[in-house]
């Protein structure tokens, strides 16, 4: 049996650096299933389909292939239809757009047995949104990460300024705050805290601390098997 670790919380919480943090170093593989759901965000982009429209997202999702990879660093890649679109994906419009596609039931539906295969046979590290709730509701660790939007916003701003890109503070705090809302009043798999995870605020907390939390509270769940 493999141990599954999921991890969820709003946009910009640190999830997906931590958690890939905390994977490395208890050696389990990291799935970062926001890719997925950028994936076909983008797959919408050029196909020129609007992702608020459920049915020509339905018939885009019969022409689609979403793969999971991992490269020899042993990094995640995703894979549409073949082409590594990894760094594609991590725009704010592709953001933008994953949150909007997500809502729609049949792309979740789409990416549920992708996201349940991998942890059926590997320890897992799992973060998102509704993994805890939907995707691996018996996971043997829930943890619930999250943050002040603004908290949240300056570190996406000082990642992405890292990266070179040309952003505003104010603008990524909006798009933290619709993403925020987008993500948990849609009807289907909304954002919200398991009743059996635990929640870990790290408004106060470094980066450190906070995978250090995360590890905390993994191997106290696990009572000593990681
Ligand atoms: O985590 P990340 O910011 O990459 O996710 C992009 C978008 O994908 C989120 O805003 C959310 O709407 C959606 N998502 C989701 N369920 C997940 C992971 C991401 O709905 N498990």
């Amino acid at each position: 049996m493999s141990i599954r670790i999921a991890i969820d919380g709003p946009a910009g919480a640190g999830k997906s650096t931590i958690s890939r943090s905390a994977a490395k170093r208890l050696g389990f593989i990291y799935i970062d299933t926001g890719a997925l759901y950028r994936a076909v965000g983008l797959a919408a982009t050029r196909a020129g389909v609007e992702p608020k429209e459920g049915e020509a997202v339905d018939k885009l999702l019969t022409t689609i292939k979403v793969e999971l990879a991992f490269n020899d660093k042993g990094e995640q890649i995703v894979l549409l239809n073949g082409e590594d679109v990894s760094g594609l994906i991590r725009t704010p419009e592709a953001s933008m757009t994953a949150s909007a596609i997500s809502a729609i039931p049949s792309v979740r539906a789409f990416l549920l047995d992708l996201q349940r295969d991998i942890a059926k046979t590997n320890n897992v590290i799992m973060d998102g949104r509704d993994i805890g709730t939907v995707v691996l509701p018996d996971a043997e660790v829930k943890i619930f990460l999250t943050a002040t939007p603004e908290a949240r916003a300056e570190r996406r701003y000082k990642e992405l300024v890292e990266k070179g890109m040309d952003v505003k503070y104010e603008d990524i705090l909006s798009d933290v705050i619709t993403r925020d809302y987008n993500d948990s009043h849609r009807e289907i798999a909304p954002l919200k805290q398991a009743d059996d995870a635990v929640l870990a605020d790290t408004t106060e907390v470094d980066l450190e601390g906070s995978i250090e939390l995360i590890i905390k509270i993994i191997k106290e769940k696990t009572n000593g098997a990681v």
